[in-house]
């Protein structure tokens, strides 16, 4: 069976890339299995060109990204609940970036400030989604960051809706599930009532 897709659906890094662990056909899939596939989303994040190939020992990185979102669902939990966040955690991880700051100027003559981060080590390479967890504990509207009311789903996303009236994780996985899990309930009310 081919790897699914990354599910890219939060509308925030630090929690899409807790919801690297999600539902799929009835059990839970790890999409981060292997160093690979934490390279391959990167990429898909943005977080990584695609030419860009880091290479570290065999089972390394995988091993780092799993302990960083061991540690943001940890803290995203914590703040979630009011409790006292345990930066300390984070900051195992934070201590490792380093990056230098340039101003660029782009083909079209405009200016961009530029990041050029580290990545000779996998934490190194995972400092973005690390500085994008401390960027959401730090200013995220928590009240906006929640889970998917599938009672199943483990899924996470920050409502950034004009409405903030976002319920699923996705229409597609959740919504529709439970649109027709409501209309067969009231079918079989009105079969029952008749
Ligand atoms: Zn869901």
């Amino acid at each position: 069976m081919a790897a699914p897709e990354f599910l890219v659906l939060a509308d925030d890094s630090a929690l899409d890339f807790m919801n690297t662990v999600a539902l799929v056909d009835d059990g839970l899939y790890d999409f981060l299995g292997t160093d690979e596939d934490v390279v391959a989303w990167l990429k898909t994040i943005g977080f990584l060109g695609e030419h860009e190939k880091p290479s570290f020992k065999h089972g390394a990185l995988v091993k780092a990204a799993h302990a960083l979102r061991d540690v943001i669902r940890k803290l995203v939990f914590q703040k979630k609940q009011g409790k006292r966040v345990d930066v300390a955690l984070l900051n195992a991880f934070l201590s490792h970036s380093r990056y230098s700051v340039r101003l660029v100027r782009e083909a079209t003559g405009e200016l961009q400030v530029v990041h050029d981060y580290e990545k000779s080590t996998p934490e190194q390479l995972l400092t973005e989604v690390a500085e994008a967890a401390a960027e959401l504990l730090a200013t995220g509207d928590f009240d906006l960051v929640r889970k998917c009311e599938a009672e199943d789903c483990v899924l996470w996303f920050y409502d950034r809706t004009k409405a903030h009236r976002r319920r699923w994780c996705s229409m597609a996985m959740c919504g529709n599930r439970h649109k027709v899990a409501n209309f067969r309930a009231r079918q079989k009310h009105a079969s029952q009532s008749k």
